[in-house]
């Protein structure tokens, strides 16, 4: 089909994206995916070892699984779900600094949620530092935690944006990866790659966008790209939308960097743990990164670094991403284990132009800016994408159910009556 014939255009091929697009063509009407990158899934990207293993430089994990709508998906396409739940690296803290401690530290974590949920879901709102207890022990263990979780430090987050975030507790993984999943779910979706969008133009009868590849237009568009693209020169939008790039302002990108590394053939037993054990680099500081130990018993590491310790080892590059990890892993299990590790892959979504950032955090005072940022424009432009999520923003579940919603606005705009062809 040319484009020009298409109903609504639908911008990014990530888990936003193909969710409206396989709605839109259940519900029979005629979408095209554009996508800046060369492949679908966006920030969902699973690459393999050399020894053929998945390892996932994106989302990882079904968050929410038991109300995960990526887990039927995955059902449908004939891909396995590992069931087995996480811990996040307790139990091996635990091992580490004993019982009491332990008990000690889980009291902390206990009081700093509570602290913060105490803010309510309505404010006022106030930055997620302001409410913990200076000078607290495990502060800076804390703030590891956090890092992961928001990709931010505690003083730039918002409480209440933290308070509204929904999770069930139940985190499942897709064996052959979470990026594969949502790249499989493309299939049969009309996608043109390596096709940014440059303006939007909101002037005529029909939304006109502006490729490399030339014009296309729909009579409604559905928008999925990260917050910062909104907010920057990526996208020209004529009229401007002030009031968006106001939204996206307040929704900044968190930072999350992953590295994987093999644990190379013979190696041995290099430590006295389970596979699939997560473990801290370290425990007194915030600058740290957690380490996956032979996930879903495969021969490898994932090492997981959020906040300005991710954004800083990705902008030194993947070879101080490996020191760094090394350095750490060397410290837990001695220097010897250097020796058995190579190197896979590293993330670099910060620099990455089509993301700059892992996942979108809000500023305090920012919480309400998620749903200004899915207003419609001009009854016809739509936004979708995990910063649009009130609940489950950051999240890949989060992505494809602002799709859908984007989806069923589309569809209303291009059948107002709700007939089917
Ligand atoms: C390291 C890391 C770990 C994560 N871990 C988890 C996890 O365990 N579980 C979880 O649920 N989530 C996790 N996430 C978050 C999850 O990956 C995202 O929330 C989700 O993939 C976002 O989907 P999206 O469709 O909103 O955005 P994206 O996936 O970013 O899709 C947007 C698409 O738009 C494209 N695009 C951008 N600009 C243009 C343009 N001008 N023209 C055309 N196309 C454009 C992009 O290339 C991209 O493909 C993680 C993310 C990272 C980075």
């Amino acid at each position: 089909m040319p484009f020009s014939e298409v109903d609504v255009v639908v911008v990014g091929a990530g888990a936003a994206g193909l969710a409206a697009a396989r709605e839109l063509g259940r519900r029979g009407i005629s979408a095209v995916v554009v996508e800046a990158r060369g492949r679908m899934g966006g920030r969902a990207h699973t690459v393999l070892s050399d020894g053929g293993h998945p390892a996932d430089l994106g989302c990882g994990w079904l968050h929410s699984a038991d109300r995960n709508p990526w887990c039927a998906i995955a059902e449908g396409l004939g891909l396995e779900i590992d069931r087995n739940p996480p811990d996040w690296g307790q139990g091996s803290v635990g091992r580490r600094i004993g019982r009491e401690a332990m008990t000690d530290w889980a009291e902390a974590m206990e009081r700093f949620w509570d602290l913060i949920d105490r803010v309510g879901d309505a404010g006022p709102d106030r930055s997620v530092a302001d409410l913990l207890p200076a000078g607290d022990r495990w502060l800076p263990r804390f703030e590891a935690v956090i890092g992961y979780i928001s990709g931010a430090e505690p003083g730039a987050l918002s409480a209440v944006d933290l308070v509204r975030y929904a999770d069930t507790g139940v985190n499942w993984r897709v064996a052959s990866g979470y990026g594969t999943l949502v790249a499989r779910a493309g299939a049969g979706v009309h996608v043109s790659l390596d096709t940014p969008v440059t303006s939007v133009d909101l002037t005529g009868p029909r939304i006109v966008l502006t490729t490399p590849k030339g014009e296309l237009c729909g009579r409604a568009v559905i928008l999925t790209v990260p917050p910062p693209l909104l907010d920057g020169e990526a996208i020209r939008f004529t009229p401007p939308l002030p009031e968006k790039i106001e939204a996206a302002r307040a929704l900044p990108m968190g930072y999350v960097a992953k590295l994987f590394l093999e644990v190379v053939e013979g190696s041995g037993c290099l430590w006295d743990l389970e596979p699939d054990t997560q473990v801290p680099g370290a425990l007194d500081g915030a600058r740290t990164g957690l380490y996956h130990l032979e996930p879903l018993g495969r021969p490898l590491i994932e090492a997981y670094y959020g906040g300005a310790l991710a954004l800083d080892l990705e902008r030194a590059g993947a070879e101080a991403m490996e020191d760094f990890a090394v350095g750490e892993l060397s410290g837990l299990f001695g220097s010897s284990v250097r020796r058995h590790l190579k190197p896979v892959a590293a993330s670099g979504w910060a620099a990455d132009p089509w993301s700059l950032g892992a996942y979108s955090y809000a500023v305090p005072g920012g919480a309400d800016r998620r749903a200004d940022l899915v207003l419609p424009v001009d009854g016809r432009l739509f936004f979708a994408g995990e910063a649009c999520s009130r609940d489950s923003y950051s999240t890949t579940h989060g992505a494809y159910l602002t799709g859908i919603d984007a989806a069923a606005a589309a569809a209303a705009v291009i059948r107002p009556d709700g007939s089917r062809p």
